[in-house]
């Protein structure tokens, strides 16, 4: 599934494609994509737009358009964003196209459907998160904050896990409402730089560990966009070719290797819900 180096790297790269281009067509094959509304008004809605800006927000790619609006596209776990200026190239697994007047096309692939699209107004994704919280709202408005924004201090952790002190750290992570953009993969990566057991409760961090772990999300986020992102299944970049984080990994798919720092094997775990990675020597389990 994309995390926030991924679609980073797909916006930065539609940013010198797409940007100044105007939409001249868009066709859905796949209903539940633009749900509440059907192709036929998406279309309506995004014909004639300029393309005026290309950004992401925690895990969505945002198409600036014209107008204060925005077409954000959510790729979850297995969506591609395909930009192709030779309309005869053939993606599989099309589910979307938006056609450009100039005859270029943005493909959107995805092989197991549960990618969406919405067009959403841009005031919508701004960082709100010194207002309250907002439970019920859709995903792309309560979105919490951008970890590599200079918002993102050690301090503003410390508060997040205090207030979120019963929580194992590692879904809290995975939490979109708190912190955007950072997945299952860059949350173990990030778990074991910082030497953080991933069932540790947010409240029982002590200072120099919400320091390390503070350091470890940048650092992991930073290096996963210089390396294009990791692919592993499904991501490619928005010209299809595929990143190179995937081989960086310390800990994440290496279950029964030893550790890069201590040489202790890895072991593979599940946490709520999700494999998870960590080395039991460098990683300790909370005692409780
Ligand atoms: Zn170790």
């Amino acid at each position: 599934m994309p995390e926030l180096p991924e679609v980073e790297t797909i916006a930065r790269q539609l940013k010198d494609l797409v940007v100044g281009r105007r939409v001249g067509g868009f066709t859905s094959l796949w209903h539940r994509l633009t749900e509440p509304l059907s192709a036929r008004d998406f279309e309506k809605r995004l014909i004639g737009r300029q393309i005026t800006g290309v950004s992401r927000r925690g895990k969505f790619v945002v198409l600036e358009l014209d107008e204060g609006e925005a077409l954000i596209v959510s790729l979850r776990m297995t969506g591609q964003l395909l930009f192709r200026d030779d309309p005869t190239v053939e993606d599989r697994f099309v589910r979307a196209v938006v056609r450009f007047e100039d005859g270029t096309l943005l493909n959107f692939a995805d092989t197991r459907k549960f990618g969406r699209m919405a067009i959403v107004d841009r005031a919508d994704l701004v960082d709100r998160t010194h207002e309250r919280r907002r439970v019920r709202e859709p995903l792309h408005r309560a979105l919490g904050i951008e970890p590599l924004s200079r918002r993102f201090t050690a301090r503003y952790l410390t508060d997040l896990l205090r207030r979120r002190a019963r929580a194992a750290i590692k879904p809290l992570l995975l939490d979109q409402r708190a912190i955007a953009g950072v997945g299952n993969i860059y949350a173990i990566e990030a778990l074991w730089r910082a030497k953080i057991h991933p069932l540790r409760q947010a409240g029982s961090l002590r200072p120099a560990e919400i320091a390390r772990l503070h350091e470890a999300i940048r650092w992991v986020l930073r290096k996963g966009i210089r390396f294009g992102g990791a692919s592993r299944r499904d991501y490619v970049d928005a010209r299809g070719n595929e990143g190179r984080m995937q081989r960086e990994f310390n800990v994440y798919g290496r279950a029964g290797e030893p550790c890069p720092r201590c040489g202790r094997e890895i072991v593979r775990t599940v946490v709520a819900g999700r494999g998870t990675f960590h080395c039991p020597r460098c990683q300790r389990a909370p005692s409780s």
